[in-house]
């Protein structure tokens, strides 16, 4: 039978992505809701995608009809960027944590099945080689260490999710995105530093002939995960099939994409060299190292490394991610620079 899925924050990186997904490869129906579909062109063309252009704090009603109309809520309305963890910490605390735990409570009046996302930011500073989604300890820094907040927010949630499963039938999923890339991630324009994540600040950086700064040396590593990859991931989430995503916490994340960010600069300057216009960028392009404190503030703490298991996802789902990170990149900058949409050529 034919899905229905609420999706909240339709147009964001992995909303507008999950939507096309869902559109290209299943007969489901999509409910989208979001405040602009600037990233939703190709999907709003398609006659199983409603869209409703809304506020999370306004529209509750909206809201709330959906959830009891829909099968499935995936709620990806959130502040996800880590400058903001450190320059508004309410202001995520208001979005991500009072927002969907409203909604999280309404899944469960309803007895509607959440698909909810956690991040692999909540395994903060844990020293584990591969962090896995039962046993890893999830390690904060002080608070004041101002960009806990986001990672203390989702562990919460996934608390609370995760008591509403064991405790009064909620039936839920948790996943963890890992450093998710690809071409629909931030918008490169207009980008103020330390507005966006990595690979985008780079972007921009070297298409408006700005240095590229790397963040106390740029050592520190992170498993970068193509969107096609996680999309794929999200799909046999949703469908669930023989309960094998019910009650469950997935790391959605490449493990053999593990690079320094460094690395990442290096490989995204080669990369771009090969674009018209762009062949002389790797005598050009100016590489700075700043620390941390500088760039995001006193309140920032960073993370050394984050390499996700995926035996949950490969055991119960049949989940492998195949994009290595070279690919992902020209795919990327193929969007960005060419106006190539990958998704669409396929
Ligand atoms: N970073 C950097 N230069 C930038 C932006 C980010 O060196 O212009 C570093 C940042 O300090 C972090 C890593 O890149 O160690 C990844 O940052 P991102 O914002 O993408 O997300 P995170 O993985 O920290 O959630």
């Amino acid at each position: 039978m034919s899905k229905k899925i609420l999706i909240l924050g339709a147009n964001g990186f992995i909303g507008s992505s999950l939507s096309w997904a869902i559109l290209k490869n299943t007969d489901w129906e999509v409910y989208a809701f979001d405040m602009s579909d600037k990233k939703l062109a190709h999907c709003l063309k398609n006659e199983r995608f409603h869209f409703f252009e809304g506020d999370v704090n306004i529209h509750k009603e909206w809201i709330e009809y959906h959830i009891k109309k829909c099968d499935v809520v995936i709620p990806l309305i959130a502040i996800a960027t880590p400058t903001l963890y450190v320059q508004d910490p309410i202001r995520v605390f208001n979005l991500d944590f009072e927002s969907n735990l409203d909604i999280v409570k309404k899944c469960v009046k309803y007895g509607r099945r959440i698909i909810f996302p956690s991040t692999s930011e909540v395994y903060g500073m844990c020293q584990d080689k591969a962090f896995d989604e039962y046993e890893s300890n999830l390690t904060l820094g002080p608070v004041p260490k101002e960009r806990w907040i986001y990672s203390c927010i989702k562990q919460l949630i996934d608390r609370v999710i995760w008591g509403y499963g064991n405790h009064e039938g909620l039936d839920f999923t948790l996943f963890r995105p890992f450093n998710f890339i690809g071409p629909k991630l931030d918008d490169i324009k207009n980008r103020k530093e330390g507005s966006s994540r990595v690979m985008t600040q780079f972007l921009h950086n070297i298409i408006n002939d700005k240095p590229i700064k790397l963040v106390d040396g740029g050592l520190q590593k992170r498993s970068f995960t193509f969107i096609d990859d996680a999309m794929k991931c999200m799909l046999k989430i949703i469908e669930n099939k023989d309960n094998c995503a019910s009650g469950r916490i997935f790391n959605i994340g490449n493990p053999y994409m593990e690079f320094s960010i460094k690395e990442l600069a290096e490989m995204l300057i080669e990369e771009i060299s090969k674009y018209k216009g762009y062949e002389n960028i790797a005598k050009t392009v100016k590489i700075e190292t700043v620390s941390s404190e500088e760039y995001y503030g006193k309140a920032y703490q960073d993370v050394a490394f984050r390499v996700p298991s995926i035996k949950e996802a490969e055991e119960r789902l049949g989940w492998k991610p195949q994009t290595d990170l070279r690919t992902a990149i020209r795919l990327t900058l193929d969007y960005h620079l060419l106006g190539k949409d990958y998704e669409l050529e396929q």
